[in-house]
């Protein structure tokens, strides 16, 4: 019984302790006004092709930059500073999510009070990510088409803690014969609070009610947290 005990309190103090850097975290981003998303899915879900798309979409609009989380390479960062947008890459080595105290160190080095929206690309991972607060204010949950219609039930804690689910690759529904329907519902069962967008990044399907949701999303908290400077 008690390596068990042992492994449960070990367990609670790692995220306890994640969870007073992620306080600290939220305490800037709401000091500098700034929206910051969680961006989660399983590996090739689509995560940086859909943070292309949108970024051209938010172009002139909003300030963006993106923490990019990935276990080696820079290639998703390099996609999106070729887009001259600015991005920094952590490497987790191992590690298969990112943490609050990985994301408080890119800060010490990576400037955030010009922007609007800051995204934060989580390692391609439906498990534990959702376990690990980084300070953001909103959760997005990427799921494609392609994957099949049962991630969300297999998955359900990812799913259930999100904010927005996007279905991604809509336009391969077809070609590959998977059941959007059943994967709407599936998100819609697991996910009762979350809104839920069906898009394809790729060909800009479904791609505008994302971008306005997003917008309304920066423009709201932006107003909430001038508020909640003033009353500090
Ligand atoms: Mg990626
Ligand atoms: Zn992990």
């Amino acid at each position: 019984m008690e390596p068990v005990i042992e492994r449960i309190s070990v367990k609670t103090n790692v995220l306890n302790a994640n969870q007073q850097t992620a306080l600290a975290n939220r305490e800037l981003f709401h000091k500098e006004g700034l929206l910051v998303m969680n961006l989660m899915s399983a590996p090739g879900a689509g995560k940086t092709t859909l943070l292309e798309a949108t970024i051209c979409a938010l172009q002139g609009k909003l300030r963006v930059a993106v923490i990019e989380g990935d276990l080696q390479t820079d290639l998703d960062a390099q996609r999106i500073e070729a887009l001259g947008v600015r991005a920094f890459q952590i490497t987790t080595g191992t590690v298969c999510h990112l943490d609050a105290r990985m994301i408080s160190r890119a800060l010490e080095s990576f400037p955030i009070s010009d922007l609007d929206l800051l995204v934060i690309e989580n390692v391609g991972n439906l498990i534990c990510p959702s376990s690990f607060d980084l300070g953001e204010s909103l959760r997005v949950v990427v799921c494609s088409v392609a994957e099949g219609p049962e991630k969300p039930k297999k998955y359900p804690v990812m799913f259930n803690k999100a904010d927005l689910v996007l279905i991604n690759k809509v336009d391969l529904a077809e070609p590959s014969g998977a059941d959007l329907q059943e994967l709407m519902n599936n998100v819609a069962e697991v996910s009762p609070n979350a809104t839920i967008l069906a898009l394809s990044a790729r060909t800009g399907e479904g791609m505008p009610p994302w971008i306005n949701w997003l917008q309304y999303a920066v423009d709201s908290h932006a107003s909430s947290s001038r508020m909640l400077n003033v009353s500090l």
